[in-house]
């Protein structure tokens, strides 16, 4: 992944730092699952853990990175299932979305009850609220509420490295489902039309699943946007 660097105020200078990130796609459905870290102090933030725990693992240890923090688009399954053995392997803990506390914590809405090998109930450390930025290692994560796909899915925006994470709001020419427990499909359309398509139009968008694609992109061709 080639570095991302953008041109920052001097202000900015002092803490944002070059940023780079690597992925694995896991488990049984190929759930996107990202490390992104600080490279001048290689500490990292894990996006979805999704599934195999040892091969995430290995992906930290291969950057040469500490993991500080664990970040969930949304408490589904198939983001969630390594969440728990990572968290306590590293001492990293758990964010997500405060209004997705029943997701994680309910197999049955989760959808472990159902899909996973054992019932997944997770409680996150910490519970993130709407527009709030989290620091950590010397990135600045915006948390943007994203509801639609599930009522607390959480989109991360690193504003200085112009990229997001959508997790399965939205995807490459496509959005989420919305038929699982507290899904909508108006709420997933207004929450990607007026939260994530005013991003700046060149911003990366890291998805759950698939490809990944742009903000300018999916504003021109997204057949569920138009
Ligand atoms: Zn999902």
């Amino acid at each position: 992944m080639p570095e991302q660097q953008v041109n920052l105020s001097l202000q900015e200078r002092i803490t944002v730092v070059s940023i780079d990130f690597d992925y694995k796609i896991l488990g049984e459905i190929g759930t996107n699952c990202y490390l992104l870290y600080n490279k001048d102090n290689r500490e990292a933030v894990l996006i979805d853990p999704a599934d195999e725990a040892k091969v995430i693992k290995e992906m930290i240890a291969s950057k040469n990175c500490t993991l500080k923090a664990i970040l969930l688009t949304h408490g589904h399954y198939d983001h969630i299932g390594a969440a728990a053995e990572i968290s306590k392997a590293t001492k990293a803990p758990i964010y997500a979305g405060e209004y997705e506390k029943e997701v994680l914590a309910n197999p049955d809405i989760n959808l472990s009850a159902m899909m996973a090998e054992h019932p997944i109930r997770l409680i996150a450390d910490k519970w993130l609220a709407d527009g709030e930025v989290i620091e950590i290692g010397g990135m600045a994560i915006r948390c943007i509420h994203t509801p639609g796909h599930t009522e607390g899915g959480m989109s991360y925006y690193v504003e200085n490295a112009n990229i997001l994470f959508s997790g399965d709001t939205l995807f490459a020419a496509s959005v989420g489902r919305t038929d699982f427990p507290t899904g909508s499909m108006s709420e997933l359309v207004r929450s990607i039309k007026s939260k994530l398509l005013i991003l700046p139009e060149n911003t990366k968008v890291f998805t759950g699943h698939g490809e990944s694609t742009s903000i300018i992109y999916e504003k021109q061709y997204n057949p569920f946007l138009s």
